[in-house]
């Protein structure tokens, strides 16, 4: 079948195996360019390992500290003429690339919030690595399923007032609009459950249960505070509340890990274009303004870069970590110096359609959200009949 990418407003329903691949055997090049990470972990487990900041840590793992990794993740198969899920065929490419160079590597598919899911994986952390040095959660989720049956989701909306910003039209390239009326107690309830600290908290716990935390385990969680100018619909919105939940959640992990000499981290990474990122209202504008200012400073950079940064020269560097007040690592160092910052303050409200392509870097965030399915790499041949059946090895799952 000839795969081409279909779009409809936030979302691209079809993904190419051929270019997923591609965009994982570019982050391993990058890895690799970058050298051995001295001292990093030896078994890890990724929750959330298949698309942007878990896929990049798990591919940072294996190829920078040739890691052995387990990576659990919710992707789809292709069934019938629908492609998979990127997910999907990017923990293939990485599977294979990972095995051919000797590195452990095993994959559970299913629901990162259920106990089924948990206890498979540490029935196979057990089997397999005994023990694991390193958990990163890295879930970013609609909804949640709790052990009623019931199903909370996770909601992008304003507290307090109301949010009135711009979005931009990946298929005609036009901004729109967007207001949203304040967020009520139960969503913004809903949201915390979702993406918040908890089930962060309950791996964790059973992890240490079931005794295969290694000592000196260390897990991190990815948070994001961004610029002011997305203040109103991100960090002082549902999911900034969700956000505030994993800082909770991180200090209350300190006792925990300390009984196998470890520690918790939260970790705030920088913005980018990522599945989840993508149904961020006003985040649009936002990254467009941030790419044109970190490229024209040469400073952006991708998920790969973030992760292989972090391994390097925080978490297993002896250099110390950059903390800020609430003891979280700071990523996003880059993204919120003043220039940086000044330039996306002073053209915020100046987009408009007419001044898009100049005030901003929208092209580089479109073949972002290209790539992110397997589209717009060079070398791949799109006109090309492709087989989007896949195959992935599963220990859970199907
Ligand atoms: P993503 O959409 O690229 O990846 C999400 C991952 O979660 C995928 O592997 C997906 O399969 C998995 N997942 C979703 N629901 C699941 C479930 N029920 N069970 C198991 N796995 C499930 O998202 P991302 O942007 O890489 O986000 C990861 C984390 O990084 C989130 O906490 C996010 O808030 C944070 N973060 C993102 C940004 C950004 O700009 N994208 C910035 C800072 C922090």
């Amino acid at each position: 079948m000839i795969i081409k990418p279909r779009i409809k407003g936030f979302i691209c329903t079809t993904s190419h195996p051929d270019g997923c691949a591609r965009d994982v055997q570019q982050q391993i090049d990058y890895v690799t360019a970058h050298g051995v990470i001295e001292g990093g972990p030896k078994r890890v487990l990724v929750i959330g390992a298949s698309g942007g900041y878990g896929l990049a840590s798990r591919i940072t793992a294996a190829f920078g500290g040739g890691a052995s990794t387990i990576g659990v993740f919710f992707e789809r198969p292709s069934v019938k003429k629908r492609t998979a899920s990127p997910g999907w065929y990017k923990t293939a490419a990485f599977t294979e690339k990972a095995t051919e160079e000797g590195y452990y590597t095993r994959n559970i598919n299913g629901d990162a919030f259920s106990d089924e899911v948990k206890q498979a994986t540490i029935e196979l952390i057990r089997q397999d690595l005994g023990q694991i040095d390193m958990v990163i959660y890295s879930v970013a989720a609609p909804a949640r399923a709790l052990s009623d049956g019931s199903v909370v989701r996770s909601t992008l909306k304003p507290i307090g007032e109301p949010y009135d910003g711009n979005t931009i039209d990946f298929k005609s390239g036009q901004l729109r609009s967007v207001s949203l009326e304040p967020a009520s107690q139960e969503e913004i309830a809903d949201t915390v459950k979702v993406m918040g600290g908890e089930d962060w908290e309950l791996w964790i716990k059973a992890l240490l249960e079931a005794k295969v935390m290694a000592q000196g385990c260390i897990t991190t969680n990815y948070t994001y505070l961004g610029s002011e100018v997305t203040w109103p619909i991100y960090y002082h919105g549902t999911i900034g509340k969700a956000k505030e939940d994993l800082d909770r959640a991180c200090a209350a992990l300190q006792g925990p890990m300390g009984e196998v000499g470890g520690a918790a981290h939260v970790v705030v990474m920088k913005g980018l274009l990522t599945q989840a990122a993508s149904a961020i209202p006003g985040m649009a504008v936002y990254l467009s303004l941030l790419f044109k200012a970190m490229k024209q400073a040469g400073t952006h950079e991708g998920c790969i870069e973030q992760t292989t940064r972090l391994f390097s020269t925080q978490l297993f560097s002896s250099n110390g970590l950059r903390l800020d007040d609430e003891n979280r690592i700071r990523m996003d160092d880059l993204e919120l110096t003043p220039e940086i910052q000044a330039y996306v303050k002073e053209n915020w409200t100046s987009v408009t359609n007419e001044t898009l392509d100049v005030l901003t870097d929208f092209e580089g965030y479109r073949q972002a959200f290209l790539e992110m399915h397997g589209f717009g790499f060079d070398g791949v041949d799109y006109e090309a009949e492709v087989e989007p059946v896949k195959e992935l090895d599963l220990v859970f799952g199907s």
